[in-house]
């Protein structure tokens, strides 16, 4: 077992004067029943904790380190930019530069506006899409996440149509029952919410590849049948492409998919590593915002030029290097050693991947929702990301999250990471 005494120390220390010790919860390794590290320095796809242990990284930053960690272009930009000043308040040109990416790249996006996290842009997303709309009820799927916004952090209430129940204390009722919680992948489940409340729905809002729930899949026309539903019923459809924007492809799902969105909430790999989110979409809908329309959304820190200048230079460079080729090849490389060693464990078990993401799933068959995640064997997951973690690779701390790999991941960090999925493996089956 690795010494990880100064990061035990630390976790004291900061639960005393932050909450749970964290500024985010999954990062205090609740689902692995342990106590997280804390990091020293982060380079390419290796972490080093305090305590001086070497990591192979999985996580990425939770998506945003596409390029891997530190990249030299990205640290270029961000020095070069702060030169310059590190926030203005006022109009720069890197907006335009970034916006001008983000519509050529995002098949929905014709206009676009910066915020500074992934949860600002679902909130502003539906706030827009209400104004929009001049209706209240938005249709979100069990198992998503968009984000901390009270409208979103709303759990599927037990009635046949289910108006949703607050799924955080501190939601009011009367806010989740504005929203509509649906099971992802029924499109039964879809055509009765419509039928009984179709006029009243301003939105779906989905991931359209749910990648808070491991990595799930839509079935086969289910992304066109959104479309299809709210179009029909004059509701306006939401992608939350937060995590798989720029990350599956360059226009993310829908470019993979083929189905455009009304609207599009963007974050994570957007920044580089910076603070950034943006919502886009139909220039009829965007201009619905403040100061043209009567949708107000604002924020101090928007389009911060350091933050544009570090997602700029990671979105150009990923571009440079058709970087999404690259980490299909990476993804390849490391679903075959897992598969290899899953059957050598005579393990038929479920593995998801997408170019650079991917979720083990410790059970086998076909996973359509979070339903189908919830059976997982959880014990068998808390095994095997311990020993990896102690063999010096770092997956999710939870059977929640999907696995990212970044350009910095060589051929050889894969095999040895492969290796200790091997291990790994067999410590979580024995
Ligand atoms: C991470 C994430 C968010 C929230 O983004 P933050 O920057 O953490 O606020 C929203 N939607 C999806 C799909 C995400 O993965």
């Amino acid at each position: 077992m690795p010494d990880r005494s100064l990061s035990k120390k630390l976790f004291s220390k900061a639960k005393s004067i932050i909450p749970g010790g964290v500024n985010s919860p999954v990062r205090a390794f609740k689902n692995v029943d342990g106590d997280p590290f804390f990091v020293r320095r982060a380079r390419g796809c290796h972490i080093r904790d305090v305590d001086g242990n070497e990591l192979i990284d999985y996580i990425g930053t939770w998506g945003p380190a596409i390029l891997g960690h530190a990249p030299q272009v990205v640290i270029d930009a961000v020095t070069h930019a702060a030169k310059e000043g590190v926030s203005f308040g006022a109009p720069h040109p890197g907006e335009i530069e970034m916006a001008q990416i983000i519509v050529d790249w995002v098949p929905s996006v014709e206009k676009v506006r910066m915020v500074n996290s992934g949860t600002e842009a679902t909130m502003s997303a539906i706030r827009l899409a209400r104004g929009f709309t001049g209706r209240k009820q938005i249709v979100k799927f069990d198992g998503c996440y968009h984000g901390h916004a009270d409208s979103l952090l709303v759990a599927a209430g037990s009635g046949a149509l289910t108006h949703g129940e607050p799924d955080s204390a501190g939601v009011p009722e009367e806010f989740a029952s504005l929203t509509t919680v649906l099971p992802f992948n029924k499109p039964e489940a879809l055509d009765q919410a419509f039928a009984e409340d179709g006029e009243n729905i301003a939105a779906i809002i989905v991931e359209p590849y749910p990648a808070n729930a491991g990595l799930v899949f839509p079935q086969d026309g289910y992304l066109q049948k959104l479309r299809d539903i709210t179009t029909k019923y004059g509701a306006l459809l939401i992608f939350d492409e937060v995590m798989t924007g720029f990350r599956v492809a360059k226009g993310g799902v829908q470019e993979l998919s083929g189905v455009t969105p009304d609207l599009t909430a963007l974050g994570k790999v957007i920044g580089g590593g910076l603070p950034v989110g943006a919502f886009g979409g139909r220039a009829d809908i965007m201009d619905y915002l403040a100061p043209n329309g009567p949708v107000y959304q604002a924020g101090t820190l928007s389009g911060n030029p350091l933050a544009m200048a570090a997602g700029i230079a990671q979105l150009r460079e990923m571009e440079r290097k058709n970087g999404w080729e690259m980490l299909e090849e990476n993804g390849a490389q490391f679903e075959e050693g897992v598969r290899d060693a899953l059957k050598k464990h005579g393990l038929d078990y479920t593995f998801n991947r997408v170019g650079s993401m991917f979720c083990l799933y410790f059970r086998s068959g076909e996973i359509l929702n979070v339903d189908d995640v919830k059976e997982s064997n959880f014990d068998q997951f808390r095994r095997f990301f311990w020993k990896a973690l102690d063999e010096g690779v770092y997956f999710a701390p939870s059977p929640y999250e999907t696995g990212f790999m970044s350009l910095a991941h060589t051929s050889d960090d894969i095999d040895k990471t492969i290796e200790i999925t091997a291990l790994a493996l067999e410590a979580a089956i024995g």
